[in-house]
């Protein structure tokens, strides 16, 4: 009798939908990986996306996914530790000096991302891009997917198994009807700017501020990533936005203030993206589950999201394996874990913010 292989749809090519391609692939099994975007590829892209720093914890899970000496081949920058001033005008230095696995890393994070899928396309995975969905409809046991590529008719495939990876749009789990819980609601606003070449400082810096608080940091190609975490009203939105409003926010962010200051022209204009703190009520169904930002956004603060879209990513794919090998409550487990994993996460945050009592009028504290 033949065999007949497990095909598997993974919605967004981002660090999760990547990372369960590649541990996927390593199962065996069919792999497809759709994204919308179609500049995945492109060597320098107009929007660059956010999130740069990894911790040092993030070696063993780049070693899992087999791209670990790729990755420091790459030019990503090594990064020592963090400063912030939270909670008192005094900066405070945390340091990986003392860390078993070494220092932590700021991200190319396009070539980051570009080295996942190539991994994932080069381990079997084939990725479409530029693709639109239309339907995902559950039969019996298998889905029926629509999709429209870039200038290409619709196309219809059949699948036995969805990973949600959409990031927190959380395409095929809204879908489903899932509703998403929100632990906290923010937004960042987002720039990068232009450093000379005798710019060097490798360690975040996170400074509050009485409307939200910064975190900077020098990535890869001489730039430095900015990004301003606050909850402006309507109109705040649109005044702070503007080049006089996004200069005024660091006016109170002395340590800040000094490194934008030693920066030597902009690259992009400021731009609100959504930061919040969120999970999805359930993180699986029937013939699915949901990884990465589509099943729990992180406060950056953590600098966990990646480290939390891979995780998420291997143990999906380990409840998957489970489930087919017989475990009745492999979907179960997983849940659970990242229940009690949100749980924690959301009190520690909790406290953290807490901690900074020096803005007692403030909305945003
Ligand atoms: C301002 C800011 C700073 C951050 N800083 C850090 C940091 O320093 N360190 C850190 O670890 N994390 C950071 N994060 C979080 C981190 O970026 C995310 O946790 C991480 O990107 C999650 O990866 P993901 O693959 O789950 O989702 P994403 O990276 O969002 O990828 C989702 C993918 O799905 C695709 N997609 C979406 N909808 C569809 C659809 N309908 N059809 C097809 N494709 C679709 C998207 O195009 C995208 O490629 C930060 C986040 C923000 C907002």
């Amino acid at each position: 009798m033949a065999v007949t292989t497990f095909k598997i749809l993974i919605i967004g090519a981002g660090p999760a939908g990547t990372a369960a391609a590649i541990f996927a692939s390593q199962q065996g099994w069919e792999v497809s990986l759709l994204d919308r975007r179609s500049d995945l590829f492109v060597a320098e892209q107009t929007q660059p996306r956010v999130g740069e720093s990894l911790p040092p914890t993030i070696q063993p899970l780049l070693q899992n996914l087999a791209i670990w000496e790729d990755f420091q081949k790459a030019p990503h920058l090594p990064t020592y530790g963090i400063q912030s001033r939270w909670g008192s005008d005094k900066v405070v230095h945390r340091d990986y000096l003392v860390h078993p696995l070494g220092h932590g890393w700021h991200l190319d994070r396009q070539m980051f991302e570009q080295q996942l899928l190539r991994k994932a396309i080069d381990g079997g995975a084939t990725f479409i891009e530029g693709a639109v969905l239309q339907e995902a409809t559950l039969g019996v046991d298998k889905w029926q997917v629509t999709w429209q590529a870039a200038n290409q008719q619709n196309a219809q495939k059949t699948f036995d198994f969805i990973i949600d990876a959409s990031g927190r749009n959380a395409w095929l789990a809204r879908r489903q009807g899932i509703d998403r819980l929100y632990e906290h609601q923010q937004l960042a606003l987002i720039r990068f700017l232009k450093t000379p070449p005798d710019f060097s400082d490798s360690t975040g810096l996170i400074e509050t501020t009485p409307n939200g608080w910064w975190y900077t940091a020098q990535i890869p190609g001489d730039r430095l990533s900015t990004a301003f975490f606050c909850r402006p009203g309507k109109e705040t939105r649109q005044a702070w936005g503007t080049e006089a409003g996004w200069e005024a926010l660091y006016a109170n962010a002395p340590s800040t203030a000094a490194r934008i200051a030693k920066t030597n022209g902009v690259l992009t204009s400021p731009r609100f993206v959504a930061a919040d703190s969120s999970r999805l009520e359930n993180f699986y169904g029937p013939g699915w589950v949901a990884i990465g930002d589509a099943a729990l956004t992180l406060d950056p603060v953590s600098s966990h999201g990646i480290t939390m879209a891979l995780v998420t990513a291997r143990d999906a794919i380990k409840a998957i394996k489970g489930n087919q090998d017989g475990l009745a409550d492999a979907f179960a487990s997983y849940d659970a874990v990242l229940t009690a994993t949100f749980y924690q996460y959301a009190q520690q945050r909790r406290q953290l913010y807490q901690s900074e009592r020096r803005f007692p009028d403030s909305i945003y504290w």
